[in-house]
């Protein structure tokens, strides 16, 4: 019996990754199910068609009306419910999210709480919650397999080795775009040379998180939490050539690591096969072409959103939500030109002091403080913005 797939951000560049990898796998392995986006009806219908998928979601409700228009080859479900209507409905081995942002937590409760694997593109759903999530999953038994690629490589470090041998998880990263420079040469820089990443092509939320090291920031407490070590024993190391992508210190001394091209489709079809492998089609390492690997500390002075979300993490309780919720509100503010590069650090410290932390009991509790979080960061940034 093949494995069922949902992909939920399947219009996106890790969801367009996803379909690659599964077009090419064996049908007796794998076979997409449905597929779910937010606004991109076009998109999603055409991919829908070239997979032969029956069954899409779309969280817009207008997308979703012209998607039912426009497509009579399946069933359109519509809106977050119709989202997760897909998933509880499918059938589903395994769900795929690659949802931008913490609206894709909704998809991570539903999956898991079905007792549905989770391939976890959407960092943000474990940043804001947790363990929540960790817990859900524990209680239904459903797995949580992580796609970002450090995260892949941590868990295929890990999983051969037994239980308290593990001292130390270290994570790489790019440095992104702006690697070097101190915060006077980052006070005008363009959106187009924040978007332009040395390494990876992601999409660009993700994309103005590498550049500001939220996005290790955010891989900070994922790691915590998937990986169940405390803060103090995860570090972050800045490697610019990104071919190692994580690395694992035991206790005997002996250090771990995992190497390859920066390839997206490698993370996502371990995680679609876990716990076999297949064949994806990437050059194998040079190593005498690359000739040198290099390694330094993050500027945590100039680029503050990583110590920003280790404080926010090392806080717990709806601290993490908050910067995850000021964040977006700050890129996206970016992505318009509404707010200048270093503007993003300073207005997510901001919302953190001004919506405290409080203890996490349930989802509603994430809810208001991600709605509150949104309320007071959109206002900082509109105070801030020229007359
Ligand atoms: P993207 O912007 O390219 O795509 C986002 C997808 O999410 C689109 O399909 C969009 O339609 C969908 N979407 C947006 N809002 C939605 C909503 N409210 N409900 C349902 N769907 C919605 O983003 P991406 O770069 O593919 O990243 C997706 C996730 O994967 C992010 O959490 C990102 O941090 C993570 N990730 C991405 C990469 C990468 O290489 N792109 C690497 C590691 C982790
Ligand atoms: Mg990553």
């Amino acid at each position: 019996m093949p494995r069922r797939i949902v992909i939920l951000g399947a219009t996106g560049s890790i969801g367009a990754q996803a379909l690659d990898v599964i077009a090419r796998s064996d049908p007796e392995e794998l076979e997409l199910v449905a597929l779910g986006a937010g606004h991109a009806w076009g998109p999603l219908i055409e991919a829908a068609s070239r997979h032969g998928v029956h069954r899409i979601a779309l969280a817009d409700p207008d997308s979703a009306a012209r998607a039912a228009e426009a497509w009579t080859d399946g069933a359109v479900l519509s809106g977050p419910d119709g989202l997760v209507e897909l998933i509880t409905d499918s059938g589903a081995d395994i769900v795929l999210n690659a949802i931008v942002g913490s609206a894709g937590l909704l998809a991570t409760i539903a999956a898991l709480g079905e007792g549905i694997d989770l391939a976890l593109a959407n960092k943000e759903s474990l940043v804001v919650g947790g363990e929540l999530v960790t817990t859900l999953a524990q209680a239904t038994g459903a797995a949580i397999i992580p796609v970002d690629s450090e995260h892949s490589a941590l868990h295929q470090l890990i999983a051969e080795q037994g239980a308290g041998t593990i001292d130390r998880l270290l994570l790489t990263a790019s440095g992104g775009p702006f690697r070097g420079r101190l915060p006077v040469q980052l006070r005008d820089v363009t959106v187009a040379a924040a978007l332009a990443h040395p390494t990876w092509e992601m999409g660009g939320k993700i994309t103005i998180d590498s550049a500001t090291l939220m996005n290790k920031g955010l891989e900070l407490i994922e790691a915590r939490h998937l990986f169940d070590l405390p803060y103090e024993r995860i570090e972050v190391v800045v490697h610019p050539q990104s071919i190692v992508h994580a690395l694992v210190q035991l206790c005997d001394g002996a250090t771990l690591a995992h190497l390859g091209y920066p390839d997206m489709r490698v993370p996502i079809s371990y995680a679609l096969h876990y716990p076999d492998r297949a064949e994806v089609p990437v050059a194998p390492l040079d190593l005498v072409a690359l000739g040198s690997l290099t390694f330094e500390a993050p500027d945590e002075q100039t680029f503050r959103c990583l110590a920003l979300a280790r404080e926010a993490g090392i806080t717990g309780g709806t601290a993490p939500c908050v910067l995850n919720a000021a964040n977006e509100v700050a890129v996206h503010a970016f992505l318009e030109q509404r707010l200048g590069f270093l503007g993003i650090a300073e207005v997510i410290e901001q919302t953190l002091e001004a919506v405290p932390a409080t203890g996490l009991h349930s989802f509603e509790t994430l809810s208001d403080a991600d709605a509150r979080a949104r309320s007071v960061a959109g206002a900082l940034v509109d105070a801030r913005a020229p007359a």
